[in-house]
């Protein structure tokens, strides 16, 4: 059955690194039995010069009726005075709050020829391959009540909730439990049990979820401020990490930081599965990078494995996630750097090709 995957490009680096992933989709359509069909759309700045506001229906429509959501990059100094509404993030923000999307997925894998890059040391990092799995509409970032008041000695109090109901944290758990199953079959659920009764309750119904339905995943809770300290002291004790909201904002950035490269990452954000329909969307987790935007010099390679990502999670295409990954493995070992991951006197290659080096790699591999 032939995919759809919808194409958001967005601003800044965005369309250089989605056009270097379309090559991708292009070789596999053309020459194997899995096909795509890839439309475009608009979000972010650019959707807000053409068409007046960061986030139009069309884009909706679109994101609506495809398998599957590729996208580049939003935002951009440029956009930075409109108002909030007309913001580019407000695309962004828009797009995961009409699809549901409440599971957001962020792997660091530290690939063994870029392992000198991070700023720990080679042998903590080094075959690193850790899940973050943060749940994205909860918590102290959408509770209610919430605000700043002036009190009547005229100090002021500022105030948010952290919520989240028994249903909310059963479904992000089984995003995270499924995971681990289909990985090293280890969970470690994050929270602050000792202290705030929301992640107490968080910690109670992981805890039956677990014994219920997946006896074979090894679950373990850690207090966030440990977890943040294990981060960086042996990352490799995890596979799976399980965490609301706010705590998963923190400790993703932590991770990403131990792979050296903003880059290198790439992300998915889920939908809950209805009637077999779960509306997914994949990005590289930097943003649009204004700074070296149009010169065709940015790295591609979080984005093409998101594309791997998508072809895992959404599609079950585990040959052809497993082909794009071995691919960009392959590249690095031999030496092929863009300018963010190059040492000092290492030549540097551009985005378009880097995308060429890695569709040459995937073709030899696929044959
Ligand atoms: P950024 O991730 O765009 O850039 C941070 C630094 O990393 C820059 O120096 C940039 O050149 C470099 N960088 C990022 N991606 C790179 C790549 N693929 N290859 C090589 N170098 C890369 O973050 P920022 O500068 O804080 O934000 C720039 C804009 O992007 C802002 O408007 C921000 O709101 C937006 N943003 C969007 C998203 C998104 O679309 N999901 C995420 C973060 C930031």
């Amino acid at each position: 059955m032939t995919k759809k995957i919808l194409l958001i490009a967005g601003d800044g680096i965005g369309p250089e690194v989605v056009l270097q992933t379309k090559k991708i989709i292009d070789f596999f359509s053309q020459n194997s039995d899995k096909k795509f069909e890839t439309e475009n759309a608009l979000l972010g700045g650019c959707a807000y010069d053409q068409m007046g506001t960061p986030f139009p229906q069309e884009t909706l429509k679109l994101a609506r009726a495809s398998d599957a959501i590729l996208l580049g990059a939003v935002g951009g100094h440029k956009w930075e005075a409109l108002k909030y509404e007309h913001r580019p993030e407000r695309g962004l923000l828009g797009i995961r709050k009409e699809l549901e999307l409440f599971a957001n997925l962020r792997p660091a894998k530290v690939f063994s020829a870029l392992a000198d890059s991070s700023t720990l040391k080679r042998e903590i990092v080094d075959g690193l391959d850790i899940m973050i799995v943060r749940e994205l509409t909860g918590d102290l970032y959408f509770g209610q009540p919430r605000g700043v008041e002036t009190l009547k000695d005229g100090t002021r109090r500022g105030y948010n909730t952290m919520v989240y109901t028994s249903a909310e944290v059963e479904r992000i758990a089984i995003v995270a439990f499924d995971l681990a199953r289909q990985r090293g079959k280890k969970l470690c659920s994050i929270d602050k049990a000792n202290v705030i009764e929301t992640t107490e309750m968080w910690r109670e119904v992981v805890s039956e979820i677990g014994a219920k339905n997946y006896a074979d995943v090894a679950l373990s809770h850690m207090y966030v401020d440990n977890a943040s300290m294990q981060l960086v002291r042996n990352p490799k004790q995890f596979d799976v990490m399980l965490t609301g909201n706010m705590f998963g904002d923190i400790l993703s950035d932590t991770a990403s930081m131990l792979t050296g490269s903003l880059g290198m990452l790439p992300s998915a954000s889920l939908g809950a599965k209805i009637n077999g329909v779960q509306h997914a969307l994949y990005e590289p987790i930097h943003g649009s990078a204004p700074d070296i935007a149009g010169r065709d010099i940015a790295n591609p390679i979080a984005t093409i494995l998101s594309l791997a990502m998508m072809f895992r999670y959404s599609f079950n295409y585990e040959n052809e996630a497993n082909i794009i990954e071995k691919a960009i493995e392959n590249v690095l070992v031999s030496g092929i750097r863009t300018a963010d991951i190059a040492k000092a006197g290492e030549e540097k290659i551009s985005c378009s090709q880097m995308g060429d080096e890695i569709l040459k790699e995937i073709k030899k591999i696929h044959k």
